[in-house]
C-alpha cells in the first residue's frame, strides 16, 4: 500500500534531454556511476524506490525515475542538459499536446521554459517555437535553461501573451499551443500549509482573480485563425482554476471539444470532465496538476455529434 508522500519524499523525476542524448546512454551513464537501473516500472508502487536505484517511468518514455532526495544540480549530466530536472505531471502538457516535427507552436506562458524545452524535444528542433513571457527576470533564466539544452527553433519575447495579436501574419501557421499560465500554485506540495480564516476569504479573492485571467488567456489563445490543438495546464488543485475554467471556455467556443486523455492514468478531471486529468503526490506520486487538451472540431467530428 501507499503512504502519503511529504514534497521532499516524492520520486526525483529526470526527464531525458532527446536533442543531446538518448535514454539508453543516459541509463548507462548513471550505472557507471554506481546507480543501479531496475528496468521499466509496470505500476505506481515500483516508483517508490530507496537507495541508488532507479527505474524507467511506467507512462513517460523519456523520463526515469530515482529514489526522493536524489539531487542531480551538480550532476554532469544536468549541468551539460542532457536531462532536465522536472517533476513527472509537468511533463504531460508537452507530451499530450505532441507538435509534430516541423509544425509551428505557440507556447503563451512559459518561463523558465521547462515545458518549451520539452516541447522542442518533440519537434526534433525543427519548425518555429514562440515562446512569451511578461517577467524579464524569469525569460532570462529561461534563455539559460535553452541554451544548455541545445534549442535553437525558439523566438523568445518579454511580452504580455494578451496582447500577442492572434492575426499577426508570423502567427499564421501557429497549430499548437501550451497554455501554462499563473496560478495558485496549490498543487506543489512544498507550497501547502494550513490556511486561518481571513487568509481563506483572501485566497478566495486571489482563486477568482486567477481564474478570470485563466479564462481570459484561454479565450486569447483560441483565437489564433489555424489553431487545430491546445493543452491547457496547471499546477493548482482548486477546481475554480481548472475544470471550471475549462468547463466556461467550453460554453464560450462552441468550436472547440474536448480530447479524453490517456486511459491509463490513474486520475481523471472532477465530473464531468472527466476526459481531462489531474495528478497528485497519492495517486500518480507527483506535485498536484491538470491537464486538459482542446481541439478544433473537424467537418466530420461535427457530423458525428
Ligand atoms: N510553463 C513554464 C514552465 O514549464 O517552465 C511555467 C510557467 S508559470 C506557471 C507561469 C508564467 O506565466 C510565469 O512565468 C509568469 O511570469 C507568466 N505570465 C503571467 N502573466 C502573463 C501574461 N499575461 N503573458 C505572458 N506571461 C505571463
Amino acid at each position: 500500500s501507499l503512504q502519503q508522500p511529504e514534497g521532499d519524499q516524492l520520486p526525483r523525476y529526470v526527464r531525458v534531454n532527446t536533442l543531446k542524448t538518448t535514454v539508453e546512454d543516459a541509463i548507462d551513464y548513471f550505472k557507471r556511476e554506481g546507480f543501479s537501473y531496475l528496468g521499466q516500472a509496470y505500476r505506481l508502487d515500483d516508483l517508490n524506490l530507496k537507495g541508488k536505484s532507479f527505474v524507467g517511468d511506467l507512462h513517460l518514455s523519456d523520463l526515469l525515475v530515482f529514489s526522493a532526495k536524489t539531487d542531480f544540480h551538480d550532476h554532469n549530466l544536468y549541468k551539460a542538459g542532457h536531462i532536465i530536472l522536472q517533476d513527472k505531471a509537468s511533463c504531460l502538457p508537452a507530451y499530450l499536446l505532441n507538435p509534430p516535427t516541423g509544425s509551428h507552436v505557440l507556447d503563451a506562458c512559459a518561463a523558465p521554459g521547462n515545458k518549451t524545452s520539452h516541447l522542442a524535444a518533440i519537434m526534433k528542433n525543427k519548425g518555429k517555437l514562440f515562446a512569451f513571457d511578461l517577467d524579464a527576470k524569469r525569460l532570462s533564466t529561461m534563455s539559460t535553461l535553452l541554451l544548455r539544452a541545445g534549442i535553437t527553433c525558439q523566438q523568445l519575447a518579454n511580452q504580455d501573451f494578451l496582447k500577442v495579436d492572434p492575426d499577426g501574419p508570423q502567427y499564421k501557421d501557429v497549430e499548437y499551443i501550451l497554455l501554462d499560465p499563473s496560478c495558485s500554485g496549490s498543487g506543489m506540495v512544498c507550497l501547502r500549509d494550513e490556511a486561518s480564516p481571513s487568509q481563506k476569504e483572501q485566497d478566495k479573492r486571489r482563486l477568482q482573480a486567477l481564474a478570470a485571467f485563466q479564462l481570459h488567456c484561454l479565450n486569447h489563445a483560441l483565437r489564433f485563425p489555424r489553431l487545430q490543438r491546445l493543452v491547457y495546464s496547471t499546477c493548482s488543485i482548486h477546481t475554480e482554476e481548472n475544470e471550471q475554467v475549462v468547463a466556461a471556455c467550453m460554453l464560450q467556443n462552441p468550436g472547440f471539444r474536448l480530447v479524453p486523455l490517456l486511459q491509463q492514468w490513474p486520475e481523471r478531471g472532477l465530473a464531468p470532465l472527466t476526459q481531462c486529468l489531474r495528478a497528485s503526490t497519492t495517486k500518480t506520486l507527483t506535485h498536484g496538476f491538470f491537464v486538459a487538451l482542446l481541439e478544433r472540431h473537424t467537418a466530420q467530428s461535427l457530423e458525428e455529434q
